[in-house]
C-alpha cells in the first residue's frame, strides 16, 4: 500500500496519546500521514476503571480515530496490527483482522504502540487475573465484578458464596487503588439494596502490593492519606507481599519481610501490578539492532529518534529516556515533539537536533468520592481539594466538548444519586475454563 500525492509519507504506528498528538502536529505539513492502529478508537486509559465499574460508557472514554482526524486532510487512518519492520526497504508488515497481511512504506516513522500488562514472567496468571489496559479488559472486569454479585445471590450462605463476594486487586498504584475503592463504593452505594439474599456491603476487597504503602510514588504524606481513605472505605490492605500464584479460586501471597505464605480465597482477581512493552516493540528492536530495557522500552536519542535511525522516532510509554515515567503527559509531549521535528525536516529547515524537553505536570489519583490526591512539584493536595483538582485535570484532557460535557453530567448524577448507568456486559462464561474472557469482546 503506498500513499498517493508524491509527498513524503509519515507512518505513525499507534493511535494513543503519543500517536495522535504526533499526527496533529503534522496537520499543516506538506506530508501524507497514515495513522495505523490495531483498534479503531483512541482510548482514554486513565478512566478505564470507571468504565469497568459502570460509571462511564465505552463511548465516553473512546473517540473513533477516523472522527478525531477527519478534518486533517493530509491524514488517513488504517486499522491493522503492525507485525514487522524492515528498515532497509522502509516497510512495515501489517496484519488485517482476518489474518491476511499487507505492507506500508514510509519515509518517516513514529512508533507509539504503548504497553501491555506484565505478569512478571507468569503469563499463566492472566487467565484468572485480567489486567486493565484495553477496552476489552475494562468490559471483562465489568462482567467479572457485577457477575460475581449475581453468582453469590444464587448460592446458599457458606464458603463458596463468600469466595464470590471477595475481590482481590493486585497492584496498589493509581489504577489498583482506584479499582479497589470503586468496588467498595459500588457495593456500599450503588447495589447495596438491589439484592435479596446477599448484602453486597459485605463484599471484601483486598489490595495487594510488594511496596509498603499504596500510591507510594506520590510520597509518604499522600500515601498515608491514601491508606486512611482506603481503610475508611473498607478496603483491606496487604502491603509488603508478593503474589506468587493465582488460580480460579484465589491467590497466594508471600510476605517480603518474614517470608510467610498466605492463601486468599477470591473468585475475582484483577491485576494492575506491572507493565511491559507490547510484543511488536521486540520486533522493532531486533530490526533496528537496538536493546530493550527491563520493561521492553527502547532507548532513544535526545530528539527521541532511535540511535542510527534518524527517520524513526519512538514515543510515549515505550520510549526510555532519562527515567521519564509512563504517563500520558510524556506520551503527548513526545508525540508533539516528533511531529515538530518531522515538519522541520520536510520544510528543509536545518535539522540541528532539538532535544526533547519534558514539562512535568504532576500526577493525580482518585481514591473515592470526595477523596483524591494530587502531586504537582512541591504542591500536595488530598481530600476534597485533591478530588476536585483530579476531576478538573481529567475533564481537561478528555477529547472534545462532547466527551467533557457528557462525562461531567454522568459524574454529577453518580455523585449525587450513587447510581451507575453503565452496567451492561455481554454474557460470558464465569467458569474456570474460560477465565471469564468472552471471545466476543
Ligand atoms: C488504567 C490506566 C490508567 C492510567 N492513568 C493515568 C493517569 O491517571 N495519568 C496519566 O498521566 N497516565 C495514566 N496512564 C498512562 C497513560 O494512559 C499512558 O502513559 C499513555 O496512554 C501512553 O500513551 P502511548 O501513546 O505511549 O500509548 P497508548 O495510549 O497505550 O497507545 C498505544 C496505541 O498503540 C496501539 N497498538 C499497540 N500495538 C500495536 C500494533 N502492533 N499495531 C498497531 N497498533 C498497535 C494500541 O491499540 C493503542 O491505541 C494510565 C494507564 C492505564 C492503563
Amino acid at each position: 500500500m503506498s500513499h498517493e500525492g508524491g509527498r513524503p509519507h509519515v507512518v505513525i504506528i499507534g493511535g494513543g496519546f503519543g500517536g495522535t498528538f504526533a499526527a496533529r502536529r503534522l496537520a499543516k505539513a506538506s506530508v501524507a500521514v497514515t495513522v495505523l492502529d490495531r483498534s479503531t478508537t483512541n482510548l482514554f486509559q486513565p478512566l478505564l476503571y470507571q468504565c469497568a465499574t459502570g460509571i462511564l460508557s465505552e463511548g465516553q472514554i473512546t473517540e473513533p480515530l477516523r472522527a478525531m482526524l477527519e478534518k486533517q486532510k493530509n491524514t488517513r487512518v488504517v486499522q491493522g496490527e503492525a507485525l514487522d519492520l524492515d528498515p532497509s526497504t522502509k516497510t512495515i508488515t501489517v496484519g488485517r483482522r482476518d489474518g491476511s497481511e499487507f505492507e506500508l512504506t514510509y519515509d518517516y516513522l513514529v512508533v507509539a504502540v504503548g504497553m501491555r500488562q506484565s505478569y512478571f514472567g507468569h503469563d499463566e496468571f492472566e487467565k484468572f487475573a485480567p489486567g486493565m489496559k484495553t477496552l476489552d479488559d475494562a468490559l471483562l472486569i465489568r462482567r467479572r465484578i457485577y457477575g460475581a454479585f449475581e453468582m453469590a445471590e444464587s448460592l446458599p450462605p457458606g464458603e463458596e458464596r463468600q469466595r464470590w463476594l471477595t475481590f482481590a486487586v493486585v497492584g496498589a498504584g493509581p489504577t489498583g487503588v482506584e479499582l479497589a475503592g470503586q468496588i467498595r463504593e459500588l457495593a456500599e452505594r450503588t447495589i447495596a439494596k438491589e439484592f435479596h439474599d446477599i448484602d453486597p456491603r459485605e463484599a471484601r476487597v483486598i489490595l495487594f502490593d510488594g511496596v509498603e504503602a499504596p500510591l507510594n510514588t506520590f510520597g509518604p504524606e499522600l500515601a498515608t492519606r491514601a491508606v486512611k481513605n482506603l481503610e475508611d472505605l473498607g478496603v483491606e490492605l496487604q502491603m509488603g507481599v508478593m503474589v506468587t500464584d493465582v488460580d480460579a479460586e484465589g491467590l497466594t501471597a508471600q510476605s517480603s519481610t518474614d517470608g510467610e505464605i498466605k492463601r486468599f480465597a477470591a473468585k475475582t482477581v484483577m491485576w494492575t501490578a506491572g507493565v511491559q512493552a507490547v510484543d511488536f516493540v521486540q520486533r522493532v528492536a531486533k530490526a533496528l539492532s537496538v536493546d530493550q530495557d527491563r520493561l521492553g522500552r527502547i532507548g532513544v536519542e535526545r530528539d527521541l529518534t532511535v540511535p542510527g535511525h534518524p527517520n524513526i522516532w519512538i514515543v510515549g510509554d515505550i520510549m526510555a529516556l532519562n527515567n521519564l515515567p509512563g504517563v500520558a503527559e510524556v506520551a503527548l509531549q513526545g508525540g508533539m515533539h516528533a511531529g515538530r521535528q518531522i515538519r522541520r525536516h520536510v520544510e528543509g529547515r536545518p535539522r540541528d537536533v532539538e532535544a526533547f524537553r519534558y514539562y512535568d505536570l504532576g500526577s493525580a489519583a482518585y481514591i473515592s468520592r470526595f477523596h483524591g490526591v494530587v502531586n504537582f512539584h512541591r504542591i500536595r493536595l488530598s481530600g476534597f481539594l485533591g478530588w476536585f483538582v483530579w476531576g478538573f485535570i481529567h475533564l481537561a484532557f478528555l477529547h472534545g466538548s462532547r466527551h467533557r460535557s457528557s462525562t461531567l453530567t454522568t459524574w454529577l448524577y453518580s455523585i449525587v444519586r450513587g447510581r451507575r448507568t453503565e452496567r451492561a456486559y455481554p454474557l460470558g462464561d464465569m467458569s474456570d475454563a474460560e477465565g471469564g474472557r468472552n471471545p466476543l469482546i
